[in-house]
């Protein structure tokens, strides 16, 4: 039996990758929707063969709570409404997939995972890196040792952006996203960097430069540029914008060998190439949809099959990584600690 998921939020990334990635997937399938845009909904539950009685509003999403047919909602809206409807889904009894940025706020972070737990359900962030091919074997060849130590990661997560486009309108205002490209894009270096690793850094700092005179970065940061120090030794140097780009890139620099992921955290049509002697190039593994990954391994989550390995304390570890950048940012570039003895329960 299939698990069945609400997906909570008609935009960009629902209509685009989402829904299509849930006629993918084998352990979950789509169950209902949640819109503000009745006519949008009806549509697109007509185009996945989803009843009318399976189309929710955000005023009555708690009705919810009575519908067997859903067993996990996942959220897709703008960043500053994760936090509300993961507490309101919780408290409909529903195990819960959440998108990243998890919240806009360490403490919206604390309160979703408490929320969880008080419920006694799973909250997943949907890291989808956690579930692609590429970055799966890169990590784990790093992991394995035959690369020697790895010392340096390089991320660079930036696209140019729209203030006339409403997907690119939330993202540019701080209070909606919590960092406008940092919280959008850099997230993927700072988790990335992270994973690559295997590691926890215990100091930060970072610079932005943003022109204030431009309507975009009112009141967003736009370069931002970053420095991790972990306890191996390795240093992580990322970076951010929303103005120049657009790019999704890692390297990871081991004694022996360079990894480079070029795009490394695109929807698709990622790359992985060993730089070593002798050379090992690129590494070819058949695509897969992430996004179909990613859902189906929420469902054996929730089926106890395999383990959480992106919980919520998972995203509030980015989200405290992400205050430190910003904190640094505002004093010059000045470096703050970060070691709090996070370690992650499992690996992706
Ligand atoms: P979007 O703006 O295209 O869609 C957001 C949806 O929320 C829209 O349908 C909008 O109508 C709805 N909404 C409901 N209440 C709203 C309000 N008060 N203000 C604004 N919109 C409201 O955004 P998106 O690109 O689909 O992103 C949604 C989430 O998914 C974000 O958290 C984003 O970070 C995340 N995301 C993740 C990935 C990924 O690769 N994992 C990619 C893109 C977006």
């Amino acid at each position: 039996e299939r698990i069945g998921v609400a997906v909570v939020g008609l935009g960009k990334l629902s209509l685009e990758q989402i829904i299509p990635a849930l006629r993918k997937t084998t352990g979950v399938k789509l169950a209902a929707l949640v819109s503000g845009h009745p006519d949008k909904a009806r549509r697109v539950a007509a185009e996945n063969n989803l009843p009318a009685d399976a189309i929710y509003s955000y005023e009555d999403f708690d009705r919810i709570a009575r519908d067997p047919r859903v067993g996990i909602v996942y959220i897709v809206l703008p960043n500053f409404l994760h936090k509300e409807y993961t507490i309101r889904a919780f408290k409909t009894g529903k195990h819960v997939l959440c998108e990243k940025p998890m919240a806009t706020t360490v403490a919206d972070a604390e309160a979703m995972i408490a929320a969880g737990k008080a419920a006694n359900r799973q909250l997943m962030i949907a890291y989808r890196c956690h579930y692609e091919p590429k970055n799966l074997e890169a990590m784990r060849r790093i992991r394995s040792g035959r690369y020697g130590k790895p010392r340096l990661v390089v991320t660079d997560m930036l696209r140019g952006s729209d203030l006339n486009d409403p997907s690119d309108a939330w993202r540019l205002d701080m209070v909606k996203s919590g960092g406008g490209a940092l919280a959008d894009m850099g997230i993927y270096g700072i988790n990335g960097a992270r994973y690559l690793l295997n590691e926890e850094p215990v100091e930060v700092r970072a610079w932005e430069h943003t022109d204030r005179s431009d309507p975009r970065f009112k009141t967003v940061p736009d370069l931002v540029a970053w420095q991790f120090r972990f306890p191996s030794g390795a240093i992580a140097n990322g970076s951010t914008s929303f103005s120049v780009g657009g790019t999704m890139r890692w390297d990871v620099f081991c004694d022996k060998a360079r990894l480079r992921g070029d795009p490394g955290a695109y929807y698709n049509g990622n790359h992985l190439e060993i730089f070593s002697s002798p050379d090992e190039g690129e590494v070819k593994i058949a695509e897969v949809d992430q996004f179909a990954r990613e859902m189906d391994w929420m469902g054996d989550v929730v089926r106890g099959r395999v383990p959480l390995v992106s919980p919520g304390e998972e995203g509030l570890q980015d989200m405290r990584l992400m205050a430190a950048i910003l904190q640094s940012t505002r004093e010059g570039g000045r470096t703050v600690t970060v070691d709090w003895q996070y370690k992650r329960a499992h690996d992706p």
